[in-house]
């Protein structure tokens, strides 16, 4: 397994792959890796020759007051993960903008609500981070988790306005064995902010439950959700439309219930689907 620090050395790499007829993948990561990361590995690596992952803490799409500078890591670890995963190429830069770097990508609309709103100018750092991931890595496709569904949705959008020569894979949420999704900030979580984390997938699964028993008011199935949820601040609970991500009053099309609460100072997301999945490209 290569592993490149600058993106000079990145970008030789990867074109070299493809000028030699390789398809090549990339897995874009903030590190801390788990079995959410790993199932993007998994989904991506029999469709591409070579597999990138990124490992990259993103400061443009932390808010001033979020955890950029406490954010996990551990590389021994990543780069195990990333060995048994068959991965040809960790891609950590230690240095990631140029100097002078002064471009900012910024999609409309599906950014408006939801994470978009509870904090400002996240996912326009997310969008910019993937168009040069996207660049630097000369992928041919890239794979992105349904635990961000408004992120896979935010780039799925981009990469189709901006003509992005990049496919996107969109890969299904994988959850602890207590049922909370999994993320690398589970590891801020004192044992009973975990214990009451699990009210946050419990609230969305008993409103996924709702609906199988015939329930399509989504004021009623949010009540049953907010019944549950025990937090000390939901951020929001809502049921949108699976596809553009907007209100909705009755449950006609695919749908879905999205959450995020604090547990002390610990921001978790987590989302189900209601009434089938989407096509998301
Ligand atoms: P992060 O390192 O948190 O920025 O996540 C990198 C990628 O892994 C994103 O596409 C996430 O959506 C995805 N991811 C993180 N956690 C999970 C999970 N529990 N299940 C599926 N995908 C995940």
């Amino acid at each position: 397994m290569e592993r490149f620090d600058t993106c000079e050395a990145m970008t030789a790499w990867s074109l070299g792959q493809r000028s030699e007829g390789a398809r090549v993948g990339l897995v874009p990561t903030m590190g801390f890796l788990h079995k959410g990361h790993q199932a993007l590995m998994d989904a991506l690596r029999p469709k591409v020759d070579r597999l990138i992952v990124s490992i990259f803490v993103n400061p443009l799409q932390f808010g001033p007051e979020e955890d950029f500078e406490q954010y996990p890591q551990d590389m021994l670890s990543d780069q195990r993960i990333c060995n048994e995963a068959g991965v040809d190429a960790i891609f950590s830069p230690t240095e990631f903008y140029p100097k002078g770097f002064s471009t900012s990508v910024s999609v409309h609309d599906l950014t408006a609500g939801l994470c978009g709103e509870a904090r400002p100018g996240h996912f326009e750092g997310v969008a910019t981070v993937v168009t040069r991931l996207f660049g630097v890595c000369a992928c041919d496709i890239a794979a992105f988790g349904e635990k961000d569904y408004q992120q896979l949705r935010v780039i799925g959008q981009m990469a189709r306005d901006l003509a992005l020569p990049v496919e996107i894979l969109g890969v299904p949420l994988v959850r602890d064995e207590d049922g909370i999704a999994l993320s690398s900030r589970n590891s801020y979580l004192s044992p009973s902010e975990r214990v009451r984390a699990r009210t946050l997938h419990q609230a969305l699964f008993k409103m996924q439950d709702a609906f199988q028993d015939g329930e399509r008011d989504v004021e009623a199935l949010l009540a049953k959700g907010h019944s549950v949820i025990d937090a000390d601040r939901v951020d929001y609970l809502q049921i949108v439309d699976g596809v553009n991500l907007g209100p909705i009053g009755k449950i006609t099309e695919p749908a879905r219930a999205v959450a995020a609460a604090f547990y002390g100072h610990v921001r978790l997301i987590d989302n189900v689907c209601i009434g089938g999945e989407v096509e998301w490209t």
